[in-house]
């Protein structure tokens, strides 16, 4: 449909998803300017900032159980306890251990590394439900149901962002409530759009934005939430694990955490740079839940909620240049996340107010380009941000012989201040690392068959199927629409992929989107677009990469709650 008019709107400044790097920075800029404008008589005059979230809602698309480093948010609002911010308790009681099938071994010291002496449990989704409206209330535009569907250009120059069009048809065909979507100008464009942002991944491809880098490699992480009986949980309790059920070849951990309110957080994370195209990390996490010591301590519960999402782990090294003309790249989007301690929250608030620290001075000084905007790299640098990146830039490709062979050469990491044995260790991307089904004598007993995992029981109690489990996500997607994941050639999948890899894409997604159904004539792939929880995990593992996870249409996606 081209040829179509749209709405404009022209603001100053435009974050795009509504996270905690585009909140806090939304915030930060509108304080600055605010002072600046006190003390200055007004000089800046009126600056519109605007927030666009492709969720329902603020925080509707938010999920991170975590333990969180609060530095930003008591730089960014010092009266945070008097605005009554959720956080659920500051961490008591730590437990590492490594699970074996049926033991687990606690560890008799915390790793300094894992040590959260000082951190807060929190959960993301509540912070940032309790955020947006203090944001809101500071004279930021936010614009819930907006998804950013492109980016506008003038050469290559960022000049803002098209939202999403809405009523279009599963045919493709405009339906009676269309609206098409508006494109808004800015003079800044701020991604802060998560892990493997749709927008960002285009933009890092058209300018070349990751050249010379490392390839991003990512974890997925899967979790619940559950109600236990009264009295049981203590809230700021931190439980990690290594081992069961992860092969040693596959990095990644479990994680329990107390919070208010008889809720216990319990997830698994599965580095996305495994070699078994059977790895499933939904069934992973059920097994886990199974493990002894897991079990025993969900007896009584109740799952409420479930979740996926992605996480960037490459780091420092797989940064892409995150300026740039009329852009800045915050938070996951950018890679600022610290693996190791498996902390991005404080690095995203932080890295969204020092990107409003640089577009002050670029407002200040009514310019936008390239030379202007590197200075967010410089304040990047100055700041704790890149000390705490540079410390662990070679966490994850330490893990690339596997789990035992990398808890010795990260722990050498910690103490040589990230060097290790070798210095800067190079990484492929992960879908590279799967292997193909003969290299696990998977290859099909009689012509024709198609080699699949055995299928999986559940008891509805401690263990779910993925279908349970999305049901208790909330996500809705209208199903009178084009599937937002573009498969770009199903040819691929029916007659490489299932010889070759046995369709991974069945199992790496944790909403059971992907079916592979024997049909007259062969086998056909089947994408149940609406049960997507937006964890982008099948962008990033597909391994032909023919799966483009675009923006849905406004709105559509989980609904999440305490995650
Ligand atoms: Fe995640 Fe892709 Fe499955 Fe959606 S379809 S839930 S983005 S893996």
């Amino acid at each position: 449909m081209e040829n179509i008019e749209r709405d404009t709107l022209e603001v100053d400044i435009l974050f795009v998803g509504a996270g905690p790097a585009s909140l806090a920075g939304a915030l930060r800029l509108r304080q600055l300017i605010n002072k600046h404008n006190e003390e200055h008589g007004g000089a800046l005059g009126e600056i519109t900032i605007a927030v666009i979230e492709k969720g329902r809602e603020i925080g509707s698309h938010i999920i991170s159980g975590a333990v969180m480093d609060i530095r930003p948010l008591e730089e960014l609002l010092p009266e945070y306890k008097k605005l009554g911010a959720p956080l659920e308790a500051e961490v008591g009681e730590e437990d590492v251990s490594y699970l074996t099938k049926r033991f687990k071994i606690k560890s008799p010291i915390i790793p300094p590394p894992l040590n959260n002496h000082g951190k807060y449990v929190v959960s993301l989704n509540k912070l940032i439900r309790w955020l947006g409206p203090i944001v809101e209330a500071a004279d930021v535009m936010l614009l819930p149901e907006f998804p950013g569907a492109e980016l506008l250009f003038d050469g290559d120059k960022v000049i803002g962002v098209r939202t999403g069009d809405k009523g279009i048809g599963k045919d493709g065909q405009p339906k009676d409530n269309y609206s098409p979507g508006a494109d808004i100008f800015a003079k800044v464009t701020v991604l802060g759009e998560g892990a493997r942002g749709s927008l960002t991944k285009k933009l890092v491809q058209k300018l070349d934005l990751d050249e010379d880098r490392n390839p991003q490699v990512y974890a997925v992480g899967v979790k619940e939430i559950w109600e236990m009986p009264k009295g049981r949980v203590k809230p700021g309790s931190v439980m990690h694990t290594l081992g069961y059920p992860l092969p040693n070849d596959t990095f990644g951990g479990g994680f329990v955490y107390g919070m208010q309110n008889d809720l216990l957080d319990i997830g698994l994370v599965v580095g996305l740079d495994y070699s078994d195209p059977f790895t499933d990390p939904h069934r992973l996490f059920n097994q886990f839940k199974q493990h002894p010591a897991i079990s025993k301590m969900l007896e009584g519960g109740r799952m409420l909620h479930y979740g996926a999402k992605t996480i960037p782990e490459g780091g420092l090294l797989s940064q892409p240049k995150y300026y740039g003309d009329g852009f800045l790249i915050v938070g996951d989007s950018a890679s600022f996340l610290n693996s190791q301690r498996l902390k991005g929250i404080h690095m995203a608030m932080k890295t969204g107010m020092l990107a409003a620290e640089t577009i002050f001075e670029a407002l200040l000084a009514q310019r936008y380009d390239e030379a202007q905007l590197k200075l967010f790299a410089e304040l990047v640098k100055e700041s704790y941000v890149h000390k705490e990146l540079y410390e662990v830039r070679n966490f994850h490709q330490a893990f690339r012989h596997g789990r035992r062979w990398g808890l010795i050469e990260s722990g050498l990491q910690y103490l040589t201040k990230g060097f290790g044995l070798f210095g800067d260790l190079q990484t492929e991307a992960g879908y590279e690392r799967m292997r193909k089904l003969h290299v696990f004598n998977r290859l099909p007993k009689h012509p024709g068959d198609v080699p699949q995992l055995e299928p999986e029981k559940h008891d509805n109690k401690l263990t779910f199927d993925k279908v349970s489990d999305v049901y208790r996500s909330g996500t809705e997607h209208d199903e009178d629409q084009p599937p937002h994941l573009k498969v770009l050639d199903f040819n691929i999948c029916v007659n490489r992929c299932t010889q070759e890899y046995g369709n991974p894409c069945q199992y790496f997604c944790p909403a059971a989107v992907y079916e592979v159904e024997e049909a007259d004539g062969g086998r056909k792939p089947k994408v149940n677009f609406s049960n997507c929880v937006h964890c982008k995990t099948c962008d990033i593992m597909d391994p032909y990469q023919i799966i483009d996870w675009v923006t849905p249409e406004g709105g559509g996606g989980p609904n999440y709650i305490n995650l």
